[in-house]
């Protein structure tokens, strides 16, 4: 009997340490630039954010920030970077707290703010906006035995967790990036995050596939915008953190850009001269026009099914 049970136990570590193994070999694999700006910073309090570089170099890539909320119940996780980066992430926590994590909020389906979920224990609760998780369903990297870090509690229009200093709201605004892009507030500290709906400077990436629209974009921001106050401070997608008045020049953009694409597709052009004709470069100083393109193509899109109905 007894040996059995040593047996047994040799047996379990022996899996575990596999399992662990298997983990391990992930950060071998990761990029050096990728994980040089991969960093855990204080944003206010108990707010961090582990950052991610921007996705146009691919080599110094991770995935978009993450923020680490540290609560009285335990520490919550906003976003978790591209597949292979759970390790780091857990590593990064527990420089600066060894409570433990209780839940993931992912705020929306991309496979660089989900795709490590897989790394934390099956007991954490996973939140997302219900049309994320739908979304989420769909990917490879949800399917069998995986599903279970799909996310458990979902929500519609807006959501709070916690309460006092520890409170975060979840709120739905509108399609845009996709069409389950959850935008984060943490009241006590006048913070907000955006996701991937302010990623960067330069047009977005609109993800039809997943229900993104360019036509609503600049509305769904307007939303935001008039419906959060007392925030300063704004964790974003893919870049350093930002302000309010760059959130509401952002929307500015936005409605510049989209009336510039409705011009050019009445007046006939095609996507590609359209996208050497816009240029919204000089009115917005330090943005980019790199990703126009693409965005240009989904507005065409929306457009056209928009004039069939
Ligand atoms: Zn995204």
């Amino acid at each position: 009997m007894r040996r059995d049970v040593v047996l047994g136990a040799v047996l379990v570590i022996g899996v575990l340490s596999v399992a662990a193994a298997a983990y391990q070999q992930a950060p071998q694999a990761l990029p050096a630039a990728a994980l040089a700006a991969t960093k855990i910073e204080k944003v206010k309090d108990n707010l961090y954010i582990i950052t991610g570089s921007d996705p146009t170099n691919r080599e110094a890539f991770s995935g978009g920030n993450t923020a680490v909320f540290i609560t009285e119940q335990g520490v919550v996780v906003v976003d978790t970077k591209l597949a292979g980066w759970g390790q780091v992430l857990l590593d990064k926590i527990h420089s600066v707290t060894n409570k433990p994590i209780t839940t993931i909020i992912n705020t929306h389906t991309h496979g660089d703010h989900t795709g490590s979920n897989e790394a934390f224990p099956a007991t954490v609760d996973i939140v997302a906006h219900e049309n994320t998780k739908a979304n989420m369903a769909k990917l490879d990297a949800f399917k069998g035995d995986k599903a279970k870090f799909l996310p458990k509690r979902t929500y519609k229009d807006k959501m709070s967790i916690g309460t006092g200093k520890d409170q975060i709201d979840l709120y739905y605004f509108g399609r845009g990036h996709t069409n389950g892009d959850t935008w984060l507030v943490y009241p006590a500290l006048r913070i907000m995050q955006t996701g991937d709906m302010f990623a960067w400077k330069d047009a977005p990436t609109l993800d039809k596939n997943n229900g993104g629209s360019g036509l609503e974009y600049a509305a769904t921001v307007g939303k935001a915008l008039a419906t959060v106050k007392n925030v300063d401070t704004l964790i974003v997608g893919h870049s350093p953190l930002r302000t309010i008045p760059e959130l509401q020049e952002y929307q500015r953009f936005m409605n510049d850009f989209v009336a510039g694409v409705r011009d050019a597709n009445k007046a006939g052009k095609s996507v590609d001269d359209a996208a050497t004709s816009i240029n919204l470069n000089a009115k917005y100083p330090g943005y980019k026009n790199d990703r126009y393109k693409a965005a240009i193509q989904v507005i065409y899109d929306e457009l056209k099914e928009q004039a069939s109905k």
